[in-house]
């Protein structure tokens, strides 16, 4: 710890929930071992998560937050908005990433005045690429999702096995990955799919990666060894799993401000305090993910029909306006049956997971959604939405075999040529069973997901794959210092 105390390392998220949670805790993590770390962010982003920084500080790992003003105006949103745990649109995440570009110049500034030794940047911001080389130092990629998307990922963009199929349904066999893995263009996002204005701006990120000194990712040896292989020899750039790193902050007092209602925890506590062990299932998709009513009417359904109690959290803008009377009624009719809870628009999702009562998940396949689950040895249901969640639901289903997937078929962010879906309510009840159920293939695979959450646990802690790459790194940081300082004084 002691040698890594000269280290001054920058971190810049970007913010969406999933993107900024696993980098804050990684920053957490930094701090915890000894260097000294400046978040860079805006003060709606700050307000998230700057509780659990004061009370790191307390316990003697500072961390600095470095404030930049959002240009609301200019990008022509409200103030305050520039955090995307409650507003979510394509539109509005592409002017706040517009509003994040126009800040590069004060960002570089601040990065000059702070002299940093190492700038761990968010995927989204290719730029602190030449920022780092001006200023002589490393560049850290931080990858918020698993080496096994961002490796299938990078075969289906550079073989496009998809371009000869006639059909956006047929299925193809992604490329040189170890295991077979199938797919059908549709559940490609739509950048991949077929070429878009958004094509060149991931290829820019892209490269971004491969003229970075290393990636550092949220995922951990034990869960995805053979990708983390590939995802080296194949980007060419080193690579450290550090996770899971939301393990760090699970019994952390204030991380109920920071993603829960207080005033709610106390009932959905109580009502989960009432079912038996393993006998609830979590419903959530995400921060950004919104349901149409006909998907929200067959989820309700389905999970009524099934055999299961549910927690179900659903984001307030899901409620349009046929949505209304039909979730009130539902509503009241699961407060009565005492079967289901709801949980309005956010909810303290860590410490639910972690309660004895919850026995499965039901994700949209975020990633970070994916790990909070292992970390508690909880088997899932995938239903991915867009982005790489349909890489991952592979991961699940075909490689890691925790998971049983619901059907979906289609990539639907900024898709607007393919008309929306609906998983019925009938494969919701049957994924349901299988999952929770008393048949041999739900057995399974909890004993698998109860390996995995093992492996969670000791991967983290000292001589543990995750623990000794963290060290690994702040020590290669460390010299890379002494090196530069040396050549200076020469
Ligand atoms: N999250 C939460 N409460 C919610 C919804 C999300 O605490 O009601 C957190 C969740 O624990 C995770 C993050 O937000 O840390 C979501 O990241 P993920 O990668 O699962 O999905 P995304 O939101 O990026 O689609």
């Amino acid at each position: 710890q002691q040698l890594h105390n000269q280290l001054n390392v920058i971190f810049l998220p970007f913010p969406t929930p999933g993107h900024m949670i696993p980098m804050i805790d990684t920053a957490r993590l930094f701090a915890k071992h000894g260097a000294n770390v400046t978040i860079i962010t805006t003060h709606a982003n700050a307000s998230t998560f700057q509780k659990s920084i004061d009370n790191d500080f307390n316990s003697g790992h500072p961390i600095k937050t470095q404030l930049i003003q959002f240009p609301s105006a200019q990008v022509g949103l409200p103030d305050g908005v520039e955090n995307l745990k409650d507003a979510t649109s394509p539109e509005i995440i592409s002017k706040i990433s517009r509003g994040i570009s126009m800040l590069q110049d004060h960002i570089e500034n601040l990065f000059q005045d702070l002299e940093p030794d190492c700038i761990v940047t968010d995927m989204c911001y290719p730029w602190t690429v030449e920022s780092a080389a001006k200023l002589g130092i490393p560049r850290l990629y931080f990858y918020s999702s698993s080496y096994f998307s961002n490796c299938a990922s990078y075969f289906v963009r550079n073989y496009r096995p998809h371009d000869s199929l006639v059909s956006d349904t047929q299925k193809f066999t992604i490329p040189c990955l170890p295991h077979t893995i199938e797919m059908t263009p549709f559940q490609l996002a739509d950048w991949i799919r077929v070429k878009n204005s958004a094509t060149s701006v991931f290829d820019v990120i892209f490269e971004s990666e491969k003229r970075s000194y290393g990636t550092i990712y949220n995922s951990f040896h034990e869960l995805e060894s053979d990708y983390e292989k590939l995802g080296r020899t194949t980007i060419g750039i080193k690579s450290w799993s550090v996770g899971p790193v939301s393990a760090f902050t699970n019994n952390d007092d204030e991380k109920k401000d920071n993603k829960g209602h207080i005033g709610k925890e106390a009932e959905w506590l109580n009502w989960l305090n009432s079912k038996e062990n393993e006998s609830v299932l979590y419903v959530s998709f995400g921060s950004l993910t919104r349901l149409s009513h006909a998907q929200i009417v067959e989820l309700a359904y389905g999970l009524e029909n099934s055999s299961q109690n549910f927690i179900w959290v659903i984001r307030k803008k899901d409620k349009d306006e046929d949505g209304e009377s039909f979730l009130e009624d539902f509503e009241e009719r699961m407060k009565e049956s005492k079967k289901g809870y709801i949980i309005w628009n956010w909810a303290p999702q860590i410490l639910i997971l972690d309660h004895p009562a919850i026995g499965g998940i039901v994700t949209h396949c975020g990633w970070n959604s994916i790990l909070e689950s292992l970390n508690v040895s909880l088997p899932m249901i995938t239903w991915p939405m867009f982005a790489e969640q349909f890489y991952n639901e592979k991961l699940l289903v075909d490689v890691l075999k925790i998971g049983v997937p619901v059907g979906a078929k289609v990539n639907k962010f900024w898709l607007n040529t393919v008309e929306e879906e609906v998983v019925k309510r009938e494969e919701i009840v049957k994924a349901v069973e299988i999952l929770m159920g008393n048949g041999q293939e739900g057995k399974k695979m909890r004993m698998r997901a109860r390996k995995f959450g093992d492996a969670a646990k000791r991967t983290i802690e000292k001589g543990g794959y995750s623990y000794n790459n963290l060290i690994q790194l702040l020590d290669e940081l460390t010299s890379l210092k002494i090196a530069r300082e040396l050549e200076k004084s020469r």
